[in-house]
């Protein structure tokens, strides 16, 4: 076994969805004071949510620890232990791989999150934790119960890998994306010319309506897009109106 190809992408692919999760959280956190472009006005984060900042930083890296390991075990399937360097696929195989990642994600990832409301039993001792966060932001992105974040998360990465047949480099670049969406889709901004909306409707806003009282039985959809709301009728557009401070509110325009 070729040890020093094994680190290289396999090493990246564990390890660089957890640093850039943080990353990215540390540079909303630079936007701590500004009042411009929040979905929720300052501070009121830690009025309407029921965990504390500490025990949110404790369940993510709980949640970051499991799956790295899972992750390591992952690894091991999809390298190429031979010793013979494989040369990669061409690109436009790799981006082919990558988008069919993202649909499988998607549709694994709406199924069952949507059973995890629809199902009480789940909702009430699974789910609702990560729904206790009324007003979301970024580093509190993976909050939610280890059985979620097992289930829907690592199950969900895993088998996008796998099925897509994506070798372990597509991997790195897939899991890494698949981790900074979820922390953007929870930062609490809509940060104008964000890269990411001018391509995908599935942004901060659409999820905020998912995480209100009001919207709990619509946008399941996480985290790439949109399909399958609109698909299965579960789908609830919203306008975002301007507060006076300079934020936002994503409000929706359909009423149950
Ligand atoms: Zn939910
Ligand atoms: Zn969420």
């Amino acid at each position: 076994m070729d040890y020093s190809s094994y680190v290289s992408a396999e090493f990246l692919g564990i390890f660089v969805p957890t640093i850039m999760y943080w990353l990215l959280s540390g540079a909303y956190a630079l936007f701590a004071n500004t009042k411009k472009y929040r979905l929720h006005p300052k501070g009121e984060e830690d009025i309407k949510n029921i965990p504390s900042r500490s025990e949110v930083i404790k369940i993510v890296l709980l949640q970051q620890s499991i799956q790295i390991s899972v992750n390591l075990i992952l690894f091991m399937f999809i390298s190429d232990n031979s010793d013979a360097i494989k040369p990669e696929p061409p690109f436009f195989v790799r981006l082919i791989q990558f988008i069919s990642a993202m649909a499988i994600m998607d549709t694994y990832q709406y199924f069952v999150h949507r059973f995890l409301h629809t199902n009480k039993f789940l909702y009430k001792h699974i789910h609702s934790k990560h729904h206790n966060l009324l007003v979301p932001y970024a580093y509190a992105a993976l909050y939610a119960h280890p059985f979620e974040g097992f289930i829907l998360d690592i199950i969900g990465g895993g088998l996008a890998c796998l099925l897509s047949g994506m070798t372990p480099s597509t991997a790195v670049y897939f899991f890494t994306f698949g981790t900074m969406k979820t922390v953007d889709d929870h930062c609490g901004f809509m940060l104008p010319g964000h890269p990411v909306h001018v391509v995908l409707e599935n942004n901060s806003a659409y999820h905020d309506v998912h995480h209100q009282l009001y919207g709990n039985k619509y946008n399941f959809s996480q985290p790439f897009f949109v399909t399958w709301d609109k698909i299965m009728g579960t789908y609830m557009p919203h306008k975002l109106e301007k507060r006076e401070d300079g934020g936002f509110e994503a409000k929706p325009l359909k009423k149950e």
